[in-house]
């Protein structure tokens, strides 16, 4: 199993859904695991339940609240080992229909906010020599799927942003790589009906079914594994 001591980890949308399943698993795993949320009250509920963790209260569409935050985990854990870059959202329209607002919004969290992740850990993780991102796209930045449109295009993003990061910084022992869940069961997903969706393993995801890949890459496991994306989907996409 991976050992992820002395380790320190930082999860983005860690408060719920499948990012809290995140910080629980990097928690078992031996990491000092911070909970970097806009949910407050959720936030500091789970760090407090696991031994050593800690709340910081993160919007990552915010570049002076990235640096704050990252400098807060510097000066109290002394390094930041690792980065899961998985706070996002997802709306859906027609594209008639699809405003302009609908489209910052989702751009601003799924793009700009894992870009600005992604750049306010690099200086600390070039000076330890070492470091894992793992960026959360999705199935939809492999595929086209009407009305997400917004959402589609910050995943492909997202999934070429990992990839010239992975170029970059390899030389530096960072490695860069991207998780592409399917359809997992959450708050997000509330309105699509897995019935409709081709499963091959019979069943919807639960955000269980993803720790085990994060874990993984955030860890001395995946020691020769940058640039590449993950496909965590019961098969969906085959
Ligand atoms: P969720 O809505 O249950 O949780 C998202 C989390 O992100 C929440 O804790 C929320 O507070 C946080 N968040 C939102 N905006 C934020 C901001 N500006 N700053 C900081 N935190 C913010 O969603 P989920 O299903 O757990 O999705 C997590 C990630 O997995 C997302 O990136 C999503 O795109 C991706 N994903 C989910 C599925 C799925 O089927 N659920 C599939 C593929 C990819």
């Amino acid at each position: 199993m991976t050992d992820l001591s002395g380790r320190v980890a930082v999860v983005t949308g860690g408060a719920r859904g499948i990012g809290e399943s995140y910080v629980r698993a990097l928690h078992a795993a031996g990491a000092r695991v911070v909970v970097a949320d806009v949910l407050a009250d959720e936030g500091k509920a789970l760090a407090a339940d696991l031994d050593g963790a800690v709340f910081t209260e993160l919007d990552v569409t915010d570049e002076g609240a990235w640096e704050r935050a990252i400098g807060e985990v510097l000066d109290s854990l002394g390094a930041v080992d690792v980065l899961v870059n998985n706070a996002g959202i997802a709306n859906a329209a027609p594209i008639e229909h699809f405003t302009l607002a609908k489209w910052n919004a989702v751009i601003a969290v799924n793009l700009t906010g894992t870009f600005l992740g992604c750049r306010a850990v690099v200086p600390a993780m070039k000076a330890a020599g070492r470091g894992s991102i793992v960026n959360v796209s999705s199935v939809e930045g492999l595929r086209g799927s009407e009305r997400l449109h917004g959402y589609t295009a910050t995943k492909f993003a997202v999934r070429g942003l990992t990839k010239s990061l992975a170029v970059e910084l390899g030389p530096d022992g960072i490695r860069v790589n991207s998780v592409h869940p399917g359809f997992i069961l959450t708050d997000m997903t509330t309105r699509v009906d897995p019935e409709r969706l081709l499963i091959p393993l019979r069943r919807p995801g639960v955000p269980a079914d993803l720790a085990g890949t994060v874990v993984f890459l955030a860890g001395d496991d995946s020691a020769y594994l940058t640039g590449a994306e993950i496909v965590v989907d019961g098969g969906m996409t085959v």
